[in-house]
């Protein structure tokens, strides 16, 4: 076969290739829920309003903050080891747990509740509310509102949109207090954290939208695929060594002056993570492979075709 037949060839394998269904995802939703139906289901636009008031003199103060299912986003574990001032290493060491989002099939770090089987309080959590208030995860911040990104198959752009968890024991309903979305997330400083972890977002998201038929090209993800988005998406120390201790900088073209950034730049580092992750995972052109290494690699699959065929 010559290269050309070898190009068509595989173009109509690419036609055949299964597509994946829309994208949708839940990120922070009903993840404190422990009643049956907790969420209200109506999709609401920014300038939707709800009632609702959090205070000290509430009944159920803290009940939300034990036993809580909250999952930590990347930006979420950088700034509480920031705000904690030690490195997210041992942050995750100290008050993580790894789990697996079952529809991405993908590992993710969730917050340690204290007690048996994690039913007691959030390690944060003292009498007199959260002690990490200012840094506290997306999930904390959104409740009562949950977030659902999504992207149909024909659309151009995603959409993001919010929805109530209303959870039974939660008193903070029955106020008078009446907020726009739009008020509440920028009065809980949402988007800030939500523009650094989009990449994230889009991956989980990409992800269980492969699954049904399996993962992308109906391939799951290796361990060793997953043991490297949890490195890179949960650590950025490790995430930067790798990055200047392997051969990484002599694969991909970055500019000098984004990679003098990278040595100090946590934020930077998160940035590239998820780009290089969405290139390996998807093959999406976040990052470009240096000109010799494309062209080694191309050899090397018209090699592999031509020895699977011989
Ligand atoms: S981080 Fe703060 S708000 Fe979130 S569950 Fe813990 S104590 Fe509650
Ligand atoms: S009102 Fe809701 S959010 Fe506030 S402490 Fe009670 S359960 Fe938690």
């Amino acid at each position: 076969m010559n290269t050309e037949d070898e190009e068509l060839a595989e173009l109509d394998r690419e036609s055949q290739r299964p597509e994946p269904k829309d994208e949708t995802l839940s990120v922070f939703d009903a993840l404190r829920a422990r009643s049956a139906h907790p969420v209200d289901p109506v999709r609401l636009k920014a300038d939707d309003r709800f009632a609702f008031r959090c205070h000290k003199g509430v009944a159920c103060w803290n009940v939300c903050c034990q036993g809580a299912d909250i999952t930590l986003t990347p930006y979420d574990i950088l700034r509480l080891a920031r705000h904690l001032a030690i490195r997210p290493a041992e942050f995750l060491a100290l008050y993580a747990i790894p789990a697996l989002h079952d529809r991405a099939n993908l590992p993710i770090a969730k917050l340690r509740m204290g007690g048996a089987e994690g039913k007691g309080p959030c390690p944060f959590m003292t009498d007199a509310g959260c002690k990490v208030y200012a840094e506290r995860p997306a999930t904390c911040r959104y409740y009562p509102l949950g977030l659902v990104s999504m992207k149909m198959k024909d659309a151009e752009k995603k959409e993001d949109f919010n929805f109530l968890v209303r959870e039974d024991h939660c008193q903070g309903h029955a106020g008078p207090r009446q907020q726009t979305v739009a008020d509440w997330r920028a009065e809980q400083g949402t988007d800030a954290g939500l523009a650094v972890d989009r990449g994230w977002i889009d991956i989980l998201m990409k992800m269980t939208s492969w699954s049904s038929i399996g993962g992308p090209m109906g391939k799951a993800p290796s361990p060793k695929t997953q043991k490297m988005f949890f490195m890179a998406t949960t650590d950025v120390d490790a995430f930067r060594r790798f990055v200047f201790e392997t051969r990484f900088l002599d694969s991909y073209e970055l500019d000098p002056a984004a990679v003098e950034r990278l040595k100090a730049d946590d934020e930077a580092l998160l940035a590239l993570a998820q780009d290089w992750l969405k290139n390996v995972l998807f093959n999406e052109p976040t990052i470009a492979l240096k000109e010799a290494v494309l062209k080694g690699a191309i050899a090397k699959a018209h090699r592999d075709l031509a020895a699977g065929e011989g």
